[in-house]
């Protein structure tokens, strides 16, 4: 653990440890099989070395995307009843930002391992086992294990984005926008932390919140679901600091039957037109 940081939700149990594990190892196993697949396939990589270095560009792009994507879910969606410890961390992360340091390797690998197995799993394991390797299929499999392996990192690139780190190439790799840095991130831990959810590279932080791709979503799943965005990070927040500046005054009730906390904000502090804060969630 780093010194001096307690974070609060360092303990679990040997369900909770298995289950890291299980994730850790599958996750593992299937990046093996992409990489091997690469091996076994070299030859249907082409004779344009260009095309090779622009898929790879794409693919740190993705993956980019994709850390954003289990950042903003985690953030926006889901609750501590559904997923308790994961979540807890997710929501210790915007209360005690400087927290995630004193977390351990197994909790940065396992937080990436299951979202990416489900999002590269199936439609990876189809590819590679098609009986005729092409080219095309080549550089998609190529790119699958280059986000995969992107992806063992995220975690650890997000803690780069809280502390400066002591190696030399990290930070090199920092300055030359190869990773997010603590001044890039740094943006997300303002106000309502919605923006720049992106957090190995950053490169699709310009793109994705210049185009309001998250609030598109957003507006997507509200209206198809009726689920309020950010709801539980909001409770969170009212219950732990309550009179945060940057997060306007709330209220919140006991428990409902469902186990969630009724919620009321009394001063709005930003919040959007589609999901005013002063809607008493429930
Ligand atoms: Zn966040
Ligand atoms: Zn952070």
């Amino acid at each position: 653990m780093a010194r001096g940081v307690q974070p609060l939700f360092l303990e679990c149990d040997r369900s909770q440890v298995i289950t890291c594990w299980i994730g850790i190892a599958v996750y593992t196993a299937m990046n093996i099989w992409f990489g091997a697949w690469v091996v076994m396939n070299l030859d249907q990589a082409g004779s344009w070395p260009w095309l090779l270095v622009l898929t790879t560009l794409v693919a740190l792009f993705v993956a980019d995307v994709m850390s954003g994507v289990v950042h903003w879910a985690t953030d926006t969606w889901f609750d501590e009843i559904m997923s308790e410890r994961v979540i807890s961390i997710a929501r210790e992360h915007h209360l005690h930002p400087h927290h995630i340091v004193g977390y351990g390797v197994r909790d940065y690998i396992a937080y990436s391992a299951w979202p990416t197995m489900i999002m590269l799993g199936p439609i990876g394991m189809i590819l590679t086992l098609l009986p005729t390797p092409s080219p095309v299929l080549f550089h998609v499999v190529w790119s699958m294990f280059i986000i995969s392996t992107c992806m063992y990192f995220g975690t650890y690139a997000h803690r780069l984005g809280h502390k400066r780190s002591e190696w030399a190439i990290v930070r090199l790799m920092q300055r030359c926008h190869l990773l997010i840095d603590v001044r890039h991130h740094n943006v997300h831990h303002r106000d309502n932390h919605d923006v720049r959810y992106c957090v190995i590279t950053g490169w699709a932080n310009y793109v994705c919140d210049r185009i309001g791709f998250w609030r598109g979503l957003e507006r997507i799943i509200h209206r198809l679901t009726g689920a309020v965005p950010r709801e539980n990070d909001y409770v969170w927040f009212a219950r732990y600091q309550p009179h945060s500046p940057r997060r306007g005054k709330y209220v919140i009730g006991p428990l409902g039957p469902d186990g969630k906390a009724v919620m009321t904000v009394v001063e709005a502090n930003g919040g959007s037109a589609d999901h005013p804060r002063g809607a008493v969630h429930s």
